[in-house]
């Protein structure tokens, strides 16, 4: 699951119909295709923690380390949501979920504000190939810190926003502790960062839960088990 404590759900507001984006337009339940919705509670949280648990499930949790206020400047996940990130670090500890890396903003800082006429889509992905790599280098280091000072240790799987990342963010893995990268696009070039496909992750977003209810999860997780399929994180793949 991914998405737990991004600002893009409060900022990333499109829509994919035409005249969608004027105005306010695009803040209708009929024209909006993303944002806006809130962050998953404390007690969601722990009902959900405590059916993972109780059938024997796991899951991998992708947190954005911290949440880009409207004026661009951040707050760490764990100071922004202390409820919510108290019960995920149990959990972890636990080894109920595991935590990736989902980056630092989730959107390029400074673009991220909802535009007036147009979609604002393209700025709610955090490593594009055109930032210097000095932000990629900012980014992965200072999310890698936060996650660290949080759980106890460095985490070591990032899982680059909307699948775009570049060489640029390979090399700041490298120098940051990351030692994988899950997507479902693999830059094929030379590296010594693990490359985890999409094949066997089900890859879903914290918004599908505050959407459809945790009964979305619970009916999906039943469905697997009644598969016999059996859970693993990331770094087991
Ligand atoms: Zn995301």
């Amino acid at each position: 699951m991914d998405d737990v404590g991004a600002s893009t759900k409060h900022f990333e507001v499109y829509s994919k119909k035409i005249f969608g984006n004027f105005l306010f337009l695009k803040y209708l339940p009929y024209f909006r295709a993303w944002g806006v919705y809130e962050e998953i509670g404390g007690d969601e949280w722990s009902e959900i923690i405590e059916f993972l648990d109780k059938h024997d499930a796991k899951m991998t949790v992708g947190i954005t380390a911290s949440w880009v206020e409207k004026d661009g400047s951040m707050t760490p996940f764990p100071e922004k949501y202390p409820e919510q990130s108290d019960i995920l670090k149990e959990a972890h500890n636990l080894g109920v979920i595991e935590i990736a890396n989902h980056g630092l903003t989730h959107c390029v800082v400074g673009k991220h504000l909802p535009k007036l006429f147009s979609s604002n889509r393209k700025f709610h992905r955090e490593f594009w190939d055109w930032l210097p790599q000095s932000e990629h280098d900012f980014h992965v280091a200072t999310s890698q810190s936060i996650l660290k000072e949080w759980l106890g240790y460095p985490c070591d799987i990032l899982i680059p926003p909307g699948n775009v990342y570049s060489m640029k963010t390979v090399k700041a893995c490298q120098e940051n502790g990351i030692s994988a990268i899950n997507s479902s696009i693999n830059l094929e070039q030379n590296h010594n960062i693990k490359y985890i496909e999409d094949k066997n992750v089900d890859a879903f977003h914290d918004r599908e839960i505050v959407l459809y209810g945790k009964s979305w999860l619970f009916d999906k997780i039943k469905k697997y088990k009644e598969m016999e399929t059996s859970f693993c994180f990331l770094k087991e793949l």
